[in-house]
Formats: C-alpha cells, sequence, structure tokens
C-alpha cells in the first residue's frame, strides 16, 4: 500500500486503534494506516472484561473467573451465576491477537516509531505531520490524549503488581473490591488469582488526585503483610494507571475524530473501554459503510448516571463505602454487570438507583457542581 492512497489513518496502535483498524480492514476495503509511536508491543498491562456481551475477545481470555467476591466493612458478598464470568487478556497477547489478524490484509499498514506532532483538519483530507513526513488521508481516528488531566475532576488511579509466592495462596475466586475504611479518598484492593501461587494485586483510589508510586506501594506491602504473613513472595511485573471519570473535552471535526481514552470511550465510573472499543467500533464502520460521517449514539442516561455517581464520589468520599455496600449487596451479579457494560435495561437501572443512597443522589444529581 503506498501512502497517498490511504482512507483512513489511525494514531495509536493500543486498546481502541487496533479494535477499530480491525473492525475496519475485516468490513470494508478501505485502506488503513496505523501509526503507533512505540517501536515494539509489550505486556504492559492487564485487561480486563466481562464475558457477556461477547466480543472477539471472550474465548480468547488467559484468565477467567466465575467465581466474584466483593469485600465491605470485613463482610464478604460472593456472586456465582451461571454464565458470567470475568477475564482477563495480557495486553501482549491483545496485540498479538489483532496483529496477527491485520497483518494479513492487504488494505492494512502499521508503521512503528512513528510519533505523531499535529494533524489539521482540511475541508476534505486530513494532513497528519510525524516530524519526519506529511501524510494525507480522508479521514484520520485519533488516540492521542491531548492535555493532562484537569484538576478537580475525580481520576480512577492505580499500582498494581503480580506477585509469585512460596507457597499456595489462591482458591480462584476473584476480589472485585476490597474496600478499605479511607474516610479520605475512596480506596480498594483489586486482587486476580493467575494460579495456586500467584495473584495480581492492586491498590485503586477515585480521587481527585494521583500520588507519587510509593504510597500505593505501602498500602501493597501493609495489605501483603495483613493477609499474606510468612509467605515469601518476588514481584514479577507492576502497571500504574490514571484514569479520567469525566467527561474529556475534545474538538473533533468531521474527518478528525478522537477515539478510546481520548475519545471519552471510557466508561466514567468505572474506567473500563475495552467494551465499549468493541461496540463503538462497530458504530464507526457502519457509518463509513453507509457513507455517512462516523458517529457514536450517545448512552445518555448512562451518562449521566455516571457523572452523578463520579460527583457524589467526589462530594462525598466518606459515603464511598455506603455507597458501593448498597450497590453491590442489593443487585444481583446480572444486573451489576448490565449497568457496568451500559446493557442494563431501564428496569435494572430503576432497581440499582433505588439500592442506593437516593436521597444524597438526588441532592448530587440537581447540584451544579
Ligand atoms: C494500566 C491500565 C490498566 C487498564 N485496565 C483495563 C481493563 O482491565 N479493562 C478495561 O476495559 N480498561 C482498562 N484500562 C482503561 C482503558 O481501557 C485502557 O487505558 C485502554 O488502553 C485505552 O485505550 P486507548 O486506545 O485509548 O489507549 P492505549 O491503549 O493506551 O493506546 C494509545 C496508543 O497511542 C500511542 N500513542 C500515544 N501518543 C502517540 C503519538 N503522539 N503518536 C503515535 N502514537 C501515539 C500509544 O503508544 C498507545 O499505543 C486500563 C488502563 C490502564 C492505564
Amino acid at each position: 500500500m503506498i501512502e497517498q492512497e490511504i482512507d483512513i489513518t489511525i494514531i495509536g496502535a493500543g486498546v481502541s486503534g487496533l479494535i477499530l483498524a480491525n473492525e475496519i480492514t475485516e468490513r470494508t476495503s478501505k485502506k488503513v494506516l496505523l501509526l503507533e509511536k512505540k517501536k515494539k508491543f509489550k505486556f504492559d498491562k492487564n485487561l480486563c472484561y466481562w464475558s457477556v456481551p461477547r466480543n472477539s475477545l471472550t474465548d480468547y481470555a488467559d484468565n477467567r473467573w466465575s467465581t466474584i467476591c466483593v469485600l465491605i466493612n470485613k463482610d464478604r458478598i460472593v456472586y456465582q451465576t451461571k454464565g458470567i464470568e470475568y477475564l482477563r487478556i495480557k495486553s501482549s497477547n491483545f496485540y498479538n491477537y489483532f496483529l496477527k489478524k491485520l497483518n494479513k490484509r492487504k488494505n492494512f499498514k502499521l508503521l512503528l516509531g512513528h510519533s505523531i506532532n499535529s494533524v489539521k483538519s482540511l475541508d476534505d483530507e486530513v494532513i497528519i505531520d510525524t516530524g519526519r513526513k506529511e501524510i494525507k488521508s480522508k479521514i484520520c481516528f485519533d488516540s492521542r490524549i491531548e492535555n493532562n488531566y484537569s484538576k478537580n475532576q475525580l481520576l480512577q488511579h492505580f499500582f498494581g503488581v503480580e506477585i509469585i509466592f512460596k507457597n499456595k495462596v489462591s482458591n480462584n475466586v476473584l476480589t472485585l473490591m476490597d474496600i478499605q475504611n479511607n474516610k479520605k479518598a475512596f480506596n480498594f484492593f483489586y486482587i486476580l488469582p493467575m494460579s495456586k501461587n500467584k495473584i495480581f494485586i492492586e491498590s485503586t483510589y477515585f480521587s481527585k488526585n494521583f500520588f507519587k508510586k510509593e504510597k500505593y506501594k505501602n498500602d501493597l506491602n501493609k495489605y501483603l503483610l495483613k493477609n499474606y504473613s510468612g509467605n515469601e513472595y518476588k514481584i514479577k511485573f507492576d502497571e500504574f494507571g490514571v484514569i479520567p471519570m469525566y467527561e474529556l473535552r475534545n474538538l473533533d471535526s468531521k474527518n478528525h475524530i478522537k477515539i478510546g481514552t481520548a475519545g471519552n470511550w471510557v466508561k466514567q465510573s468505572t474506567g473500563y473501554s475495552l467494551q465499549n472499543a468493541f461496540e463503538n467500533s462497530k458504530q464507526i464502520v457502519d457509518c463509513i459503510i453507509e457513507g455517512k460521517t462516523p458517529k457514536i449514539k450517545k448512552k445518555y442516561f448512562f451518562t449521566f448516571l455516571d457523572k452523578t455517581f463520579c460527583k457524589f464520589l467526589i462530594n462525598n468520599p466518606e459515603d464511598g463505602i455506603l455507597f458501593f455496600d448498597n450497590f453491590f449487596r442489593k443487585n444481583k451479579l446480572k444486573t451489576i454487570v448490565n449497568f457496568l457494560t451500559n446493557t442494563a435495561s431501564l428496569l435494572e437501572l430503576a432497581k440499582i438507583i433505588i439500592s442506593l443512597p437516593k436521597f444524597k443522589l438526588i441532592k448530587t444529581a440537581i447540584m451544579r457542581k
């Protein structure tokens, strides 16, 4: 494929870029160029998702958990629902899965080591400056995040480590949240049992500011000492993340469109975007096939609820435990997962709202800030 013939350029071969490139090249003959600043792909994060609704990775997970628990105030809520599993894929396997498919297609080209500086949107084309040359294309989908995250908004921030213990530790029950009694910021541990003596454990916060890595490391050390004392361990891998739990401003034009975290594909109340990346890519390609400007249908009520929940947590961090206690204790796993994946019915959404601290939520919903 020569660069003068490109129909669609995608900036960033991460989660959204690869899923979108795959969807376009599988369903259309459009010529796609994927530009990535990294020189090679490696294992840089664990990607988790629910087994419902299905996506093309549902059968390719590295781990699957059917027993899921949440710990609140020393109480354990355990879920086991037929047909619902929590899945994890190593990011390296995620990249390989898509690259293997994409590299076989004639209408696809990947350029690594290309860090994009700017994109100029004209009437009928976009000009992408790679620092080495200018590339022209009809549409550009862009997963670069423009600015630093804004102050005073809610962030999900976390540091996690993969640990190998000397002796057996795990019973294959996934801990979605072990909520800590922290009045200043909402904090929980997230534990993925990987094998009998291997876990991935993360200290996660929902708050306005993220911390130096030492802070999360201290949390993890204390937690490990309390819960796994006397069992020697080695740390194999770590990951750090900061995810916005609010809507990022972007200035999309008809031919320069933000995708992924930059395009607000992350569900605000959870920090997850994988499921949305499949759904949104499908909608974009539907528009391309119909000759329309790519647009993603807004799910206004879900967005309103996500915003309200995040505003509730930012204004009432001391009530975070009560909020999640009600959310998890009073709802079935199916309802919870449907909410988390934006597939809940109106009845399920009503059940969730009724289960939560209603008066404070209503007050939060009508407050401007
Ligand atoms: C550590 C971590 C763990 C996460 N775990 C989950 C999870 O389990 N489940 C879930 O649903 N979500 C998870 N998320 C949230 C979200 O799904 C991921 O961040 C996801 O990778 C977002 O996709 P993206 O395409 O926007 O960004 P990325 O996947 O980060 O892709 C962006 C790509 O653009 C490239 N790039 C950046 N700047 C340039 C440039 N100037 N020129 C060219 N290329 C550039 C980057 O190198 C990168 O490859 C996690 C996030 C983090 C940070």
